[in-house]
């Protein structure tokens, strides 16, 4: 059942407390990386090896097929690393080719996965702390720069592409959820997703101007489309509305 919004409902509290996870998940970096990364990925895949970051990334597509993209909009690093840099990026992504590039993205990394899980001959260890020492992730120097030149391109990708641009264009587990949605989409069991009562919409767009993804929420109110592949499901539209005109919650449709 899908909650009934009120105007403003929750507006400082809920995105409040999405907020503080976002920073925390950043601030945790040097730890949860061995599970999120999708490049230690790949360093177990040469050995053979199923890494933490392998198992996190398949349990986040099962979650995907009721939550969507929740995990981008609510802890994942990247996507808080974006945000934390949003008031210096005014623009958004714009439509078409530039959304297009993750899923060929995401390919490639599956191919490159696959060649080299079969090359090393299957997977013949499962290691969730894979890449770890005394407890960190990042446990020296040259890792640490590593870790901070990819989140420089993050940055760059953002300020050129619009807000969180990479994730938009180059994170390659975005489309594996994506396309975890899209099963459940197919099958319509009860799933959290967005709803919108456009005769309640006074047009006044701080939907779409909350929007971290920068997707056109009032465009998507108006048709009635709620679902968008983008969509992270943060709620921040939901409660920027003055008119309670987007609900989030449970639905069966
Ligand atoms: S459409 Fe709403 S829930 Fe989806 S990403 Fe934008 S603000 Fe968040
Ligand atoms: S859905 Fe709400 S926030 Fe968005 S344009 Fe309509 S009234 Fe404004």
């Amino acid at each position: 059942m899908t909650e009934t919004n009120e105007p403003n409902m929750n507006v400082s509290s809920r995105q409040n407390i999405r907020k503080w996870i976002l920073v925390l998940s950043f601030f945790l970096l040097p730890v949860t990386l061995a599970f999120i990364s999708p490049i230690i990925i790949v360093m177990g895949a040469a050995q053979g090896i199923a890494t933490g970051s392998m198992l996190l990334i398949i349990a986040n597509f099962i979650l995907s097929l009721v939550v969507a993209r929740l995990w981008c909009g609510w802890l994942c690093p990247m996507g808080a690393w974006q945000e934390i840099c949003s008031p210096l990026v005014k623009h958004t992504v714009q439509d078409g080719w530039r959304n297009a590039i993750k899923y060929g993205v995401s390919a490639l990394w599956l191919a490159l996965l696959a060649y080299l899980f079969i090359s090393a001959g299957g997977i013949r260890a499962i290691d969730p702390f894979f890449a770890m020492e005394n407890g960190l992730a990042i446990n020296s120097l040259p890792t640490l720069v590593v870790v901070a030149v990819i989140f420089a391109i993050m940055f760059i990708v953002a300020y050129l592409a619009g807000r969180r641009g990479f994730c938009h264009m180059f994170c390659p587990v975005a489309p594996l959820l994506v396309v975890g949605r899209k099963i459940r989409n197919s099958f319509r069991w009860p799933a959290l997703q967005l709803s919108a009562d456009s005769s309640l919409c006074i047009d006044c767009k701080k939907c779409s101007k909350q929007c971290p993804m920068g997707l056109d929420v009032n465009g998507m109110v108006r048709k009635g489309e709620m679902e968008n592949p983008d969509c992270i499901l943060c709620a921040s539209c939901a409660d920027a509305c003055p008119k309670g005109a987007i609900a989030y919650g449970w639905n069966k449709n």
